[in-house]
């Protein structure tokens, strides 16, 4: 039988073997953190602690700027000794908190709570808000947020994105191996607070072992379903992902609750267990750390605010051969300027690339007509005419052409013989011009 998917798409190298069979381990606690108050879309958070205050582990540091922000929580115990202004992964300076780590490791008041599943939709909604959980996919939507969808937009199904289809990381694919109880769990915890009775897994063909872990922790979960889809970059967008699970199409510019969806990654439900169950706030994820470049690839349980140096030096540093190191994935990823870069929610790798094989902005040449990223876009957009009009200038004119539906895959440019830095060029048009 043929395997749920989308139109369009590309088939990188997945390079997932380099790291895939690393368990996940926890990260050498850091000497200090450098926690950023913006770490999500939506307004940024407002510190409530000041130089010199102690602080525990979990306790909470910066509270939500408005409807459309997370709190964030210290990741250690120890004392506040900075609060200002430091670069983030894209460059950005951002107001941030470092904390001197006391290595103590003390955490705030948490406790378990085994009855969890009898809370309230609002009591569960509470504990999700509490523990600042973002989407931990990379784009790190507060998770609130698409849980308080508005009245005339009932949800009828969630889906748990296990699809990982960016190449090299495994972040989620380990903890869909090593934690897949708790994925259900924090799905069931999903369904229940938006008072839906059809769940979803969906995972790529290409992690059997993951479909069958997934699959037997859904046993006795008949209002659940785990889905294997097709391989094919990028079938973990959230349009593509719908449309391969449910057959529903999100409306141009629309968002998943148009077609009542809630799609939720496989890191985001696991956190939302943890706090439905613990009080435990987000203050640490998988980050998949791998490549060529990189002595020993691994999967490690990190503290949000741990510096990329860090887990470099701990994966045996980066080989002579390393030209980059790209926050994310090769295809949607951000090449770091800086490796004293704080990870962050959104973090799900640390790739660190060869010189060799690298494009470089100025190997790029002229649109040859050869009409390929068209044929993949799996949006249905003319990435080369978006490209173009950017390059000359014609920033409005790309509006034209649908400027705002891309979602930025880099489908484009991997199928790109003149090696255009296309995304680059959408992006600077998107940032210039109103949606
Ligand atoms: S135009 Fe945008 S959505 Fe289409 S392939 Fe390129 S990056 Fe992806
Ligand atoms: S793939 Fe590159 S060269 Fe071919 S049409 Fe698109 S932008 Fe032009």
């Amino acid at each position: 039988m043929a395997l749920a998917t989308f139109k369009g798409g590309v088939h990188p190298p997945d390079k997932k073997e380099l790291a895939k069979n690393e368990p996940i381990k926890e990260a050498k606690s850091p000497q200090r953190v450098l926690i950023p108050l913006s770490q999500h879309l939506g307004a940024p958070c407002k510190s409530i602690v000041s130089i010199g205050q102690e602080v525990k582990k979990g306790e909470m540091i910066g509270e939500a700027g408005g409807f459309v922000s997370a709190p964030v929580h210290s990741s250690v115990s120890g004392k506040v000794i900075a609060i200002g202004d430091f670069p983030n992964a894209m460059g950005k300076m951002v107001t941030s908190i470092v904390i001197e780590n006391d290595g103590k490791e003390e955490w705030t008041n948490i406790k378990d709570n085994p009855d969890y599943i009898k809370l309230s939709p609002e009591e569960l909604k509470e504990k999700i808000k509490a523990a600042g959980i973002v989407g931990m996919g990379g784009a790190a939507f507060p998770t609130l947020v698409k849980l308080s969808p508005p009245k005339e937009k009932p949800i009828d199904t969630v889906i748990i994105n296990g699809a990982e289809c960016e190449p090299y990381l495994t972040a989620d694919y380990r903890l869909m191996i090593e934690k897949p109880k708790e994925i259900i769990e924090g799905l069931k915890i999903l369904m229940k607070v938006l008072n839906v009775n059809k769940g979803f897994v969906g995972i790529e063909d290409n992690k059997p072992d993951a479909v069958q872990k997934m699959k037997e922790a859904a046993k006795n979960e008949p209002n659940i379903e785990v889905l294997a889809l097709e391989v094919k970059y990028p079938q973990g967008a959230e349009k593509m992902l719908i449309r391969a699970v449910t057959g529903r199409e999100v409306p141009p510019r629309g968002l998943p609750m148009d077609v009542s969806v809630v799609v939720q990654n496989v890191g985001t439900a696991l956190a939302v267990y943890e706090a439905a169950r613990y009080g435990k706030p987000l203050i640490e994820r998988v980050v998949t750390v791998t490549g060529e470049g990189i002595n020993r690839p691994a999967n490690l349980m990190v503290k949000v605010g741990t510096l990329v140096s860090d887990l470099i030096e701990q994966c045996g540093g980066l080989k002579n051969t390393a030209g980059k190191v790209i926050s994310g994935g090769p295809m949607m990823g951000f090449a770091l300027s800086s490796l004293d870069t704080p990870v962050t929610k959104g973090t799900s790798g640390i790739l660190a690339l060869p010189e060799e094989g690298i494009a470089h902005a100025e190997d790029f040449g002229p649109c040859i007509r050869c009409g390929r990223c068209i044929d993949i876009c799996a949006m249905g957009l003319m990435p080369s005419m978006l490209s173009i009009l950017s390059e000359r200038g014609f920033y409005e004119d790309a509006k034209e052409y649908n400027l705002f539906d891309c979602f930025e895959c880099g489908s484009c440019a991997f199928v790109c013989p003149s090696k255009r830095p296309i995304v680059q060029l959408i992006r600077l048009a998107k940032s210039l011009v109103k949606p």
